[in-house]
């Protein structure tokens, strides 16, 4: 072995055992940073020094002076924000694909890893019950997935109306409307200003905050022209699903494409007990999904999935005006994502369902949505909490009596630190919002919870 080599082995050594001690800290931790970023940036020191420092020290001093700044998200006691923590398996997988350091663009040139993809995205077609020839891309996440089937969504439709946006642009394109429902998530609007498409229609949501077919079909019926409506699979307050058959059916009748936020819902489509909330949801464009939540993947891993093959390849692919020959049926990674150098993000994906098998992905699903539920009940008992949304999915959203004491308990409760639960508004109040994503959490993990809120709201109690 040459020196460097045997340096490797140390240093990747230091890093499993730094890695190791977090992972074994989190069961009994406190969720919360010991240190604010300021202290660990003042105790990693901010000068870059001129000459070497060993490589060892390096990932030794990183793992050490870091661990106190880690937010334990990956705690089956965190339901903040829509996080889900990491499988054993994709953690594994994801070490690996830092260590073969592939450029994972091209299939002749990174067999290996192309190949894992291409079975994962097989896999996530067959399991979300999706078109089998849809194109399968692995960005960085659920807001770039979205990036991905609008934009396809916007190669499509002024193509059909005989606009070359490759050669064009947008300058002097014909407009395209895009519809969305009141509730949609932010990143819809950050996707679509990224697109040169501007700020969407808004179109009504129910006390759910699903899109109103109506509403929606008063809308189309305002205009004509090229068109895009997005539709979402899980509401981030109520876990809700928009009416996907009635809303599919109404925005094809309009030409229009649809695209599905699903970043963490679409993977109820992996319960057959949850599918039928998703009904007609394979009848739209485009989806949009996370690996890196429901799936319970490291970061950064979104899912894009765009039926039309000639739309994503048309904009992604390396020649403008690109013709799909049949025999390229699978294509290449760059043709599917925005980057152009990438990571093998999939592979952790292929991992994660290769480790839960199909009726494990089902039970892991149906699991956090069980816990969701015996949240819901916990803290249905707690004076004054009142349960805000219908427990479709993983999202628990309540509140007290009123704003006020909504937000000192969502205060006390953060500061409590035995779990951490996001506050929030919605449909014009504040709100205390619980998702359960992680594949760790437990009924324990889900009491522990239930006794913080529990002690936080006797310690604030109403007037
Ligand atoms: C999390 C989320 C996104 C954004 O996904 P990122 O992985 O954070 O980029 C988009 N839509 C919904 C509904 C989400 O929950």
């Amino acid at each position: 072995m040459s020196a460097d080599a045997g340096r490797v082995r140390e240093v990747l050594e230091v890093a499993a055992r730094h890695a190791q001690d977090w992972i074994g800290s989190i069961p009994s931790r406190e969720v919360n940073p010991r240190k604010d970023a300021d202290q660990i940036r003042a105790e990693l020191g901010d000068s870059l020094p001129g000459g070497p420092t060993d490589p060892v020290t390096v990932v030794d001093r990183l793992g050490r002076i870091g661990e106190p700044g880690l937010m334990s998200m990956a705690s089956g006691r965190f339901f903040g924000w829509v996080v889900g923590g990491t499988l054993p398996a994709a953690l594994g997988a994801d070490w690996l694909v830092s260590a073969w350091d592939q450029n994972s663009a091209l299939r002749t040139a990174t067999p290996a890893t192309v190949a894992v993809e291409e079975i994962a995205a097989k896999w996530l077609l067959e399991i979300l019950g999706l078109p089998g020839t849809a194109d399968v891309g692995y960005p960085t996440g659920g807001m770039m997935a979205n990036f991905v089937g609008l934009i396809s969504a916007r190669q499509k439709v002024l193509t059909d109306v005989g606009w070359d946006i490759d050669r064009k642009g947008l300058n002097g394109a014909p407009a395209i409307r895009v519809l969305v429902g009141a509730e949609r998530h932010d990143t819809i609007d950050r996707a679509l200003r990224y697109l040169g498409l501007g700020a969407p229609t808004e179109v009504a949501a129910d006390g759910q905050g699903r899109i109103i077919p109506q509403a929606l079909r008063t809308e189309f019926e305002r205009g004509t022209g090229p068109a895009i409506l997005c539709l979402q699979a899980g509401n981030l307050h109520s876990g809700a699903f928009d009416p996907f058959r009635e809303a599919i059916a109404l925005a094809h009748e309009h030409g229009a494409w649809v695209h599905v936020d699903g970043a963490f819902g679409l993977w109820a489509l992996a319960s057959p007990a949850l599918r039928p909330l998703l009904d007609g949801v394979e009848l739209a464009d485009s989806w949009a999904t996370d690996a890196h939540k429901t799936l319970n993947v490291p970061y950064d891993c979104g899912v894009g999935i765009v039926a039309d093959r000639k739309a994503i390849r048309g904009t992604f692919g390396v020649h403008a005006s690109y013709l799909l020959p049949t025999h390229e049926a699978a294509g290449d990674p760059v043709e599917k994502v925005p980057e152009f150098s990438r990571r093998a993000r999939g592979v952790p994906v292929w991992a994660a369902l290769l480790s839960l098998g199909r009726n494990g992905i089902a039970q892991l699903v149906e699991r956090l949505v069980a816990n969701a539920r015996l949240m819901a009940d916990g803290l249905s008992r707690i004076d004054g909490c009142r349960i805000l949304n219908e427990i479709a999915f993983t999202q628990v959203c309540f509140a007290f009596e009123n704003d006020a004491r909504t937000d000192a308990i969502c205060t006390r409760l953060i500061a409590d630190s035995s779990t951490w639960i996001s506050g929030s508004s919605w449909q014009g109040r504040r709100v205390l919002r619980v998702s359960v994503s992680n594949w760790s959490t437990t009924e324990e993990d889900v009491a522990v919870a239930v006794q913080a809120v529990k002690r936080a709201a006797a310690a604030h109690p109403a007037p």
